[in-house]
């Protein structure tokens, strides 16, 4: 009736009023430039459990909402285009970050850092890795970068060289959240990637659904196969740990070793 349509078009003008301010506001983020932040989740190997590097996960410390996780935000900065400035400003903040840890003498493998798919399909990528590894002076084998199935699947003619282009200076690159896109496995023989992820919904059943632990012990055995190293995501539990180390799991990444921390 007349009534509620009028109150249907309320709450959507008023949801869309949200997103316009909420996407005014994250532009001022990236133009002040002091809002936005990284923080900086754990990565340990299976040997002895140490720290072999880190995620880099953006953060928006939103000037009345607080802290905000990608989820409030990553769908405004990918349909505005700002994801493309704010990925390039993680690039080098991490880069500038991996420099400092890779200088003192602790042992560190590696920084992780995520490309959306608008980034690494429309952006002048190859030119704002480059300018990152350059502008800091990071060993680039230190560097990787997580990109998803579905961002190399969706562009494959210019996602194939790209890749190459990429791994020509030096750095290393992973899957994120493997198995949950449009897989295909012939891609993994034709791609220069070094790092599967295994995704966290296949993590979290491990240890009471069979099929997520056929899953998961496939994507390992595959990895292990190909010569492919594999990281486990959103591991909460020792006895997910214990699964996924006897599966041949070659480094952890979650809550049970560390949450996503602010640098200092
Ligand atoms: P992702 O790449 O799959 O990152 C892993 C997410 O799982 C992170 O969420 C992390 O905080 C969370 N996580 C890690 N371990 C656990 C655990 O044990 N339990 C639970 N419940 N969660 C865990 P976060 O930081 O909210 O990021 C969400 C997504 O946002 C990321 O998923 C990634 O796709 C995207 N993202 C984050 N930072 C960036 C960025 O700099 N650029 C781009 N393009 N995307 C980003
Ligand atoms: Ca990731
Ligand atoms: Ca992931
Ligand atoms: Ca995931």
């Amino acid at each position: 009736g007349k009534n509620s349509y009028q109150l249907f078009s309320h709450e959507m003008h008023k949801t869309l009023m949200d997103r316009l301010k909420l996407e005014a506001e994250l532009r001022e983020a990236v133009t002040l430039g002091n809002q936005l932040v990284l923080y900086y989740q754990p990565q340990v190997n299976s040997v002895d459990g140490k720290i072999v590097g880190y995620e880099a996960l953006l953060r928006w410390n939103h000037p009345t909402r607080g802290l905000l996780t990608p989820i409030d935000f990553i769908g405004i900065a990918e349909s505005s285009g700002l994801i493309i400035p704010i990925g390039k400003w993680a690039l080098l903040e991490a880069c500038k970050k991996a420099k400092k840890i890779h200088a003192t003498d602790v042992h560190f493998e590696r920084m992780a850092v995520n490309l959306s798919a608008l980034q690494f399909n429309h952006a002048n990528i190859l030119e704002h890795v480059t300018n990152a590894l350059l502008e800091t002076d990071l060993a680039p084998n230190i560097l990787e970068l997580e990109i998803t199935e579905s961002a190399i699947i969706s562009n494959i003619e210019e996602a194939i060289p790209l890749l190459f282009k990429l791994k020509e200076l030096g750095l290393k690159l992973a899957i994120d959240d493997f198995g949950t896109g449009y897989s295909s496995l012939s891609y993994l023989k034709n791609f220069p990637i070094d790092t599967l992820k295994i995704d966290k919904s296949f993590v979290d059943g491990i240890v009471n659904n069979q099929k997520d632990a056929a899953i998961a012990r496939t994507i390992i055995q595959l990895a292990l196969n190909l010569g492919l190293s594999t990281i486990a995501e959103g591991v909460e539990y020792i006895e997910q740990h214990e699964l996924l180390k006897a599966m041949g799991c070659s480094n952890f990444q979650g809550y049970l070793f560390g949450k996503p921390l602010p640098q200092e």
